[in-house]
């Protein structure tokens, strides 16, 4: 689906209230702060801005963003978790603005955490921006994933499979899927118009995954760390923009 300028600046008001989201959450989430008080601070920034929630009620999903602490790589339901020092938590926000979407996630640590951790999250951020980069008219859909997977597998990291990137407009999730790995040079071709939510999810040891009996929850099979990020980024004449960024 290739989409209009119009739609595009939609897509991209969106996308500033999922920017708005990311700062309010991340000032909020410190050690004692629980995942439901950072749903709420979300919950506010929807309000303000007229937006409405993509993630609420998602196939019955309860609330406006995910959290997902340590092990869990996304799809966290915010609840009753209260966040400790030395913990990185996922948060993933969107929203919908006049019938467009915007869809942006990101991992930071809480308090003072391991270098280990950091390291894993500064890598996940910059797969996404090798992947990003990756978003020019002429390029192949696989180009994107080939780029994610090099920069976390050189680190030793893995990337996760069973969950993936996708195309993003009137829906949260439109077709193509955009996977974290695979050959370069291969499916679809990009164009000016396409607009994707791009979104690593980088494990510190395997790429297995197990769901949690919530039916939600995502967490790596062998208990090690993820970190997630994601931005949603549209093909111009000049190259990708990111939409899920602050007015500048
Ligand atoms: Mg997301
Ligand atoms: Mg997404």
């Amino acid at each position: 689906m290739r989409r209009t300028k119009d739609e595009i600046s939609k897509m991209r008001r969106a996308g500033r209230v999922v920017a708005e989201m990311h700062d309010r959450t991340r000032s909020a989430a410190r050690p004692g702060v629980t995942t439901a008080d950072l749903d709420r601070v979300a919950r506010e920034v929807l309000e303000r801005r007229g937006a409405r929630s993509n993630f609420l009620n998602y196939h019955g999903f309860p609330g406006v963003i995910c959290t997902s602490p340590n092990d869990m790589i996304v799809h966290g339901i915010p609840g009753s978790y209260r966040l400790e020092e030395g913990d990185i938590i996922s948060i993933d926000c969107g929203a919908i603005i006049e019938g467009y979407h915007g869809d942006a996630a990101f991992t930071m640590p809480v308090g003072e955490v391991e270098p280990e951790a950091l390291k894993l999250i500064e890598v996940t951020e910059e797969s996404l921006r090798k992947g990003i980069e990756q978003m020019v008219d002429g390029h192949r859909l696989s180009d994107i994933g080939h780029a994610v997977q090099t920069v976390a597998e050189a680190a030793g990291y893995s990337v996760v499979r069973e969950y993936v990137g996708h195309g993003i407009g009137t829906a949260m999730h439109e077709e193509p899927q955009v996977p974290n790995y695979g050959e370069p040079g291969k499916g679809p071709k990009l164009r000016v118009g396409m607009v994707f939510a791009v979104e690593p999810m980088v494990n510190m040891g395997g790429p297995g995954t197990r769901l949690l009996d919530d039916g939600w929850a995502v967490v790596t099979a062998d208990g090690s760390l993820s970190a997630h990020a994601e931005h949603s980024i549209a093909i111009t004449d000049n190259g990708p923009e990111v939409l899920t960024i602050p007015e500048n």
